[in-house]
């Protein structure tokens, strides 16, 4: 049975948020509750009941009792059917999605009204996965007529926690392939960006989800997310984050040993050779770091280009960077809205004053736009540093802003050793002609994902995930099943006779 999701109304443009839990919006158990703001002018958009270890203790015990009771005796075409109407309706709601997540987000509008139809592929992918998800047979190795085969079972109840920087969708990856293994979730979106998170449980008990299958608690992390990743109820940690999160998270999940996967942060690099026409590269460049203000843990952020090309490249690349459309998120024709805090223009800020003082040259940028109606925002031109060393820390470091750092190689093998030399191998990118060439870097480049002469090509089929400390496990694809279910051999004795050792 479906619960009941309290409709969510506006208080004078206040938005008010209840925790999801067993299929009901309910308060906090102590009531307390924290706000969420605009970036784009620190007005309240949201007040959020905040859910801390006791509102996760019922979370969790409500996904196990409906992980129990049903979920995981749901036939997976029934499973299918339930996770094709959640698509629908994320579908029929983009828009309000979308302007919700700018408003919680500070997303442009041009990116956030994409995220419902994005989302909602998500969970059309994993309704096709769904009914095909099985288990093998396999033949003793030994005399004898035995049938082996193995049951590909769901892990129970998996614990979702996400960042802020692509609220929707982070949800959509968490919850959708959990649900379409046979698992249960209770998700813990990020303090800075709750709402859509929430709107898609709404949305979820209104496609008939049973009730405690999905379970949303707002929170923050130390509280609610600590709560839940150490939770001897939970058997997997599903995190998108920073490493050193991660690193706690890995800490906390050793009470009861359940199975992590990380998707940690970045430093990609992406280099460009001479051979390339200079606009497309240039245009692919701008794609790959300003998407989202730069808050993509896959973003471009240092930027290889080999020496005969540098000049020429730098020139165009600052030219076309004080041209990027920097406003209210809500326009449409905007393309870098704010950051989403305080807190992350503070650092931001911070790095730019690291780079200036590690002797990097500043070319455009390095502060907040002079538009006075921007002024009570988080916002931040975009910025650029060329004559960049790796070693500086504005090379080895995610800045998760609009700050690109640009970097000078000699041939190929200066390219990989430069690409590889950070902490981090989340993504990497190429942009030449040649296609050997391009072949061979996409082997050598230590990389969860490669791009050629492209960015942020990411679908629900391709698998990504770190290498090094941007994490392990992959989301998305069929690599996925393997991280939310767990095998099972069955063997039976065919033959006619007993094997009576002890006789
Ligand atoms: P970001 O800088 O992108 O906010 P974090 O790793 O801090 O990256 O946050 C990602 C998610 O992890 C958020 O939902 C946050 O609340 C959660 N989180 C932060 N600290 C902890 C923690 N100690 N335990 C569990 N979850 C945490």
């Amino acid at each position: 049975m479906a619960g009941t999701a309290q409709p969510i109304g506006a208080e004078n443009g206040v938005r008010r948020y209840q925790l999801f839990i067993n299929g009901k919006f309910t308060d906090s158990r102590s009531g307390k509750t924290f706000e969420s703001i605009s970036p784009h002018d620190r007005s309240v958009v949201a007040v959020v009941a905040e859910g801390d270890k006791t509102d996760i203790d019922a979370a969790v015990s409500a996904a196990r009792g409906a992980y129990e009771g049903v979920w995981s005796t749901t036939p997976p075409g029934e499973r299918a059917k339930l996770l094709l109407k959640i698509a629908d309706l994320l579908e029929a709601n983009s828009a309000e999605l979308g302007r919700l997540e700018t408003l919680d987000m500070g997303m442009p509008m041009v990116m956030s009204s994409a995220m419902g139809a994005v989302s909602a592929d998500v969970f059309r992918y994993w309704a096709g996965m769904a009914t095909k998800i099985h288990g093998l047979t396999g033949e003793p190795m030994r005399p004898g007529d035995y049938l082996g085969y193995t049951l590909r079972e769901p892990l129970g109840v998996v614990g979702g926690i996400t960042p802020w920087n692509g609220p929707l969708i982070m949800a959509a990856w968490k919850t959708a392939p959990a649900l379409a293994c046979g698992n249960t979730v209770v998700l813990k979106p990020a303090e800075h960006t709750p709402m859509t998170s929430l709107e898609l449980a709404r949305l979820t008990a209104e496609a008939g989800l049973p009730e405690g299958v999905l379970n949303v608690v707002p929170g923050f992390g130390p509280t609610a997310g600590a709560a839940l990743a150490s939770h001897p109820g939970v058997d997997k940690i599903a995190f998108t984050g920073e490493y050193v999160t991660g690193r706690l998270i890995v800490q906390m999940s050793a009470s009861n040993l359940k199975t992590v996967t990380l998707e940690l942060g970045g430093k990609s690099p992406h280099i460009i050779f001479d051979d390339v026409d200079l606009e497309a590269a240039v245009a692919t460049a701008l794609f790959g770091l300003y998407m989202n203000s730069g808050q993509i843990c896959s973003a471009g952020t240092r930027i290889l280009v080999q020496e005969g090309l540098y000049d020429r490249f730098v020139e165009r690349f600052v030219e076309r960077s004080q041209q990027v459309k920097v406003g209210d998120p809500m326009d449409f024709a905007t393309r870098m809205g704010p950051l989403v805090s305080e807190e992350q223009l503070g650092k931001v800020q911070r790095y730019v004053e690291i780079g200036k003082k590690e002797g990097a040259r500043l070319r455009c940028g390095g502060g907040q736009p002079k538009d006075p109606t921007l002024a009570r925002g988080f916002y931040h031109e975009p910025t650029v540093f060329t004559e960049v060393d790796n070693k500086m820390q504005i090379a080895q470091e995610e800045i998760f802003g609009p700050v690109a750092s640009v970097l000078r190689f000699h041939d190929e093998d200066d390219a990989v050793r430069i690409g590889n030399d950070v902490i981090y191998g989340l993504a990497a990118g190429v942009q030449t002609k040649d296609l050997k060439r391009a072949h061979r870097l996409a082997k050598r480049l230590q990389a969860g994902t490669v791009w050629i002469n492209t960015w942020h090509m990411i679908e629900p089929n391709s698998p990504f995930g770190g290498y090094k400390l941007s994490g392990y496990g992959r989301e998305n694809g069929v690599a996925m099943v393997e991280h939310l279910t767990r095998l099972k051999q069955v063997w039976v004795d065919l033959n006619d006779f007993t094997m009576d050792l002890f006789a």
